[in-house]
Formats: C-alpha cells, sequence, structure tokens
C-alpha cells in the first residue's frame, strides 16, 4: 500500500512526518513522491499565520479535486478549523493535534496492511527529531499554545534511542526541535534538562553534528552556553527567537525579556563560539508598531551582528491579545518587510565573506553530475566540485568564494577518512 505526505510550517511538523514515515515503512506501507500513486496521504498542517493557513487549503482544495487518494489531514489548522474542513471535505479523516499522537494506530487501523517491512534509507543526512511539544508561554500574537496544548517534553532515555535508530538507517545529523525547545525536561518528574540529551547524542558513533533548531532567550543562561561549548558534535549555528529589537514592542507581545538581555546573551555566545551563524526570528508590523519602533528593531539587528533574519510580518491570529489592536497599515508593513529584507541580504553576504579563504567542516548532502554540496557545521551551503561516493561523509571544505546570500563554493580538503580527495 503506497503513502504521500506532506506538511507546512515548523521543523517540529517536518519531524512529526519524518518520524511517522520510518514507522510506516518498518510495517509494509510504501513512501510514494507522487500524489495520484498513492492509496492514501497525510499532511501536517500549519496555521501560525494567516498565509500559512490559506496554502494549507490551497493545498486540500487541489488534492480533493486532483487525487483519489484518501486523505489524512492532521495538524494545528484541524485544531483550528475540524468542522469547517469537515463540512467542505467529506471522507477525508481529520486529526487535531491532541489525536495526531494516535496517527500511527489510526492508519493501521483505517488501511490495513499483510506487507513485507520495507526497511527505511534515509533520504537526508539531516534527521528532525521532535523532543518537545506545546508552549506554556502566552506572547500575545501567538495562537500555538491553544492549538498544541502546554509544554510536554520526551524522555530523554526515548530520545536516545531513537537516534540511535535513525544514525543507524544513515541519517548523520541530528536537528533538535519542538515549540518551544528551550523548555525542555521542565516538565518532566524528575526533571530533565536539554543539555543531558545532548551530552547523550553526542555519544552515538554515526551522529557528525547536533544541531538546535531554535532556542528561546528566556531559558538560556551563561552556563547552558559554557557547557554546550564542551560538547564536541554541538553545531556552529544557532537560532535564536528574539521577534522584535524594540522593547515597548516587547513589552506589548508580552515576551517578558528586553534587548539588552538579547545583546548579553549574544556576548555570552560570541566567548564560546566565536564564528557561529546567529540568526534570530523578527516580527515586522506587530500592531501600534511607530517608526520609532522599527528604527529600534533595525539597530538593534545591526547592534546584534546577527548572520540572518526570518522575517514575519505580522499577521493577526483570532483568539490572540494582538488581534485586538488595531493593524498597522498594510502598505507601511509591506515597506517595512521590503527594507529589512535588503538588509537581511546584506547580513548574510557579510557573515559569509569572513569565511573566504578559510576551512569549514560539514556533511556532503548532494551529490550531482555538475556539482555536489556541503552544509557546514556553521551552516553555510557550499558549491563544490563533483564527487562520488561521498554522500553523508564528513568533509573539510576550503571556501573559495561567496556566490550569492545563500550559496558560498569552494573545494573539499579533506574527507573523514583523512584521504586528500582527488578531485
Ligand atoms: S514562546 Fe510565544 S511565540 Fe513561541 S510558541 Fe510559545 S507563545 Fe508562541
Amino acid at each position: 500500500m503506497k503513502f504521500y505526505v506532506s506538511y507546512f510550517g515548523c521543523r517540529t511538523n517536518q519531524a512529526e512526518i519524518q518520524e511517522l514515515i520510518i514507522k510506516l515503512e518498518n510495517i509494509g506501507y510504501e513512501l510514494t513522491s507522487n500524489a495520484s500513486d498513492a492509496d492514501f496521504g497525510i499532511v501536517n498542517t500549519c496555521s501560525v499565520t494567516e498565509k500559512a493557513e490559506k496554502d494549507v487549503f490551497r493545498f486540500v482544495n487541489k488534492i480533493y479535486k486532483k487525487t483519489n487518494a484518501k486523505w489524512i489531514i492532521t495538524g494545528c489548522t484541524v485544531s483550528k478549523e475540524k468542522k469547517n474542513l469537515k463540512n467542505r471535505y467529506k471522507n477525508y479523516y481529520f486529526l487535531d493535534n491532541i489525536e495526531k499522537k494516535d496517527i500511527f494506530k489510526f492508519i493501521s487501523n483505517t488501511f490495513p496492511i499483510k506487507g513485507n517491512v520495507i526497511y527505511h534509507t534515509s533520504y537526508r543526512s539531516r534527521f528532525f527529531l521532535k523532543i518537545q511539544d506545546g508552549c506554556n508561554f502566552r506572547c500575545s500574537f501567538c495562537i500555538v499554545p491553544f492549538l498544541r496544548g502546554k509544554s510536554i517534553s520526551t524522555p530523554s532515555s526515548e530520545i536516545i534511542a531513537k537516534a540511535k535508530y535513525f544514525s543507524s538507517v544513515g541519517y548523520r545529523e541530528i536537528v533538535l526541535t519542538g515549540i518551544n525547545l528551550s523548555s525542555y525536561g521542565y516538565d518532566l518528574f524528575p526533571r530533565e534538562n536539554l543539555l543531558n540529551v545532548i551530552k547523550g547524542l553526542n555519544k552515538i558513533n554515526n551522529i557528525e553534528f547536533i544541531r538546535l533548531s531554535s532556542l528561546d532567550p528566556r531559558y538560556v543562561k551563561y552556563s547552558f552556553i559554557k557547557e554546550l561549548s564542551y560538547i564536541q558534535k554541538v553545531a556552529n549555528s544557532f537560532h535564536l527567537s528574539f521577534q522584535s529589537g524594540s522593547n515597548s514592542v516587547l513589552t506589548r507581545m508580552k515576551r517578558g525579556i528586553k534587548t539588552i538581555e538579547y545583546l548579553k546573551m549574544l556576548d555570552n555566545f560570541r566567548k564560546f563560539f566565536p564564528e557561529a551563524n546567529y540568526g534570530a526570528d523578527i516580527i515586522v508590523g506587530f500592531p501600534e508598531e511607530t517608526e520609532k519602533e522599527y528604527q529600534e528593531t533595525l539597530s538593534f539587528v545591526r547592534q546584534s551582528n546577527l548572520s540572518y533574519i526570518h522575517i514575519f510580518p505580522f499577521s493577526p491570529r483570532i483568539g490572540t491579545k494582538a488581534a485586538l489592536i488595531e493593524p498597522v497599515a498594510i502598505n507601511i508593513v509591506k515597506r517595512r518587510v521590503k527594507e529589512i529584507q535588503g538588509m537581511n541580504k546584506d547580513l548574510k553576504l557579510n557573515y559569509k565573506e569572513k569565511f573566504k579563504n578559510k576551512v569549514v567542516e560539514g556533511i556532503l548532502t548532494k551529490e550531482g553530475e555538475d556539482r555536489s554540496f556541503v552544509v557546514s557545521s556553521n551552516f553555510l551551503t557550499v558549491s563544490v566540485p563533483p564527487t562520488k561516493g561521498y554522500r553523508k561523509k564528513r568533509v573539510k571544505v576550503k571556501i573559495i568564494r561567496v556566490f550569492n546570500e545563500n550559496i558560498c563554493e569552494g573545494i573539499i580538503v579533506e574527507n573523514k577518512k583523512n584521504m586528500t580527495c582527488d578531485l
């Protein structure tokens, strides 16, 4: 029996789908990349912004018209719009985020098969491993806690067991994900902590890098950063949920933190990870954001010397406090987004230029006729001359030039077998 998968939104949604693929293959379901070839399909949805939700409805509309497969629609849009979805798409299955926890059982009961095990082969070198779900915060713009519930962590023993399995089937990089990853372990009894999980993963042979998908500065202490720097396989890139660079906007966002604390945290990080790739989420056009507040965010981004930012135009989510506040005019939001996108391009280029003629370590993720690609520990995508048989190998790459804000060009100078690469 063939199945097709699709997901929208965050790394946690991606991690949930990646894990489900392995589980289904392990009992004989066959993954297909062609939706019209599938017996059933699974879509993990997102409603974090209005645009994300529109994309989901557009996709479900399309499959409803174009495929005969039975579809399981799950995730945040179902938690928010179940009734509406059920009325519009008959004969489809809708599992909200609570019911999603039993999706594997639901599929084996709904689409029973007597198939031979299909041993999973890792399609990528990177595996997104969800270790935490939900959130206990109530940021005024965010709908996620209402759709995913309170923070729940996976016990570390389970995480290590999964990671051992994923590395045994060929994954070389583990990306730890969660809705609020930094809140990992606070809900467990006895309490567990993120550092111990990372130390446990560090002992697994085939894993080359451990990457943290996103960190909440409200949890990140000096001691955490210091200890993290002693763990050999921690990837040299950190994504931080800042949301704004203006203190008055942060207050209206109910973030409970000030920009001075962000800068202090970045200073601490740079003591132990001086060359790391630091990125952050920034919302532009938060309700009542004045030009002065927007300029505060621009100068904060410059001052914090970030290497890139993920820019989110504010999207009012019904049910959140921020949706009740007078929005900023759309033309002003668009102008601000365009301006900060320009700044973002320079941030990316400036960071990459620092590595010209330097050697970085990474994993060769793609081999092609013309070019192969390496993703480095500090999250640079480096295009190198074509290779054969090096996929998923750890290699050293010398950066020759910056091709554009997303890609560098380089040559492999060494691979894990310490053989000079004869390219
Ligand atoms: S920390 Fe805030 S923004 Fe992040 S998921 Fe929780 S409520 Fe949403």
